[in-house]
């Protein structure tokens, strides 16, 4: 993916749909296959390479004449690593898009986790994780009724 795809006017944020040449390329990856979430377009790239370690800072004290300090991490490679694959789920997007993401992880982090018992002993696995479903979900699910199959997972 370029970063001027388009000659008139930009790139357009895959959220938002807004057209410019200002674009930031979301990075996720969270050994899932986030693709499975159709209402976001994922794209996806793949690095072939060693995972590093932090391994401190490094201190520019007059960053490119800017006159201010900065630091940037460094990175070491351990003697032991490997080289693998690492798949990424990627989104172009524009900086308030992208403010919008970092700001709903912040708000996912800071809830509590919805472990929520309904009391249907129905379970259904969604998005790589188990939870129980309510009666409604079951309705909408099986709508000619019946008996529903109950399968136990074990519990992480
Ligand atoms: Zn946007």
């Amino acid at each position: 993916m370029s970063e001027h795809s388009d000659d008139d006017g930009g790139e357009t944020c895959q959220r938002c749909g807004e057209k410019d040449y200002d674009r930031r390329t979301l990075w996720m990856a969270c050994f899932y296959q986030m693709n499975e979430m159709r209402e976001v377009p994922y794209g996806q790239v793949a690095i072939r390479g060693k995972v590093c370690e932090p391994d401190g800072v490094e201190r520019f004290e007059d960053f490119l004449g800017s006159g201010r300090a900065r630091e940037f991490p460094k990175w070491r490679v351990p003697d032991d690593a490997k080289e693998s694959d690492r798949i990424f789920y990627t989104l172009r997007v524009c900086k308030e898009c992208r403010a919008d993401w970092m700001r709903a992880i912040a708000s996912w982090f800071a809830a509590s986790r919805q472990d929520e018992a309904t009391g249907t002993g129905a379970y259904i696995r969604e998005q790589g994780g188990i939870r129980e479903m309510t009666e409604a979900e079951i309705a909408q699910r099986f709508p000619k009724g019946g008996e529903v199959r109950v399968r136990k997972f074990k519990s992480r």
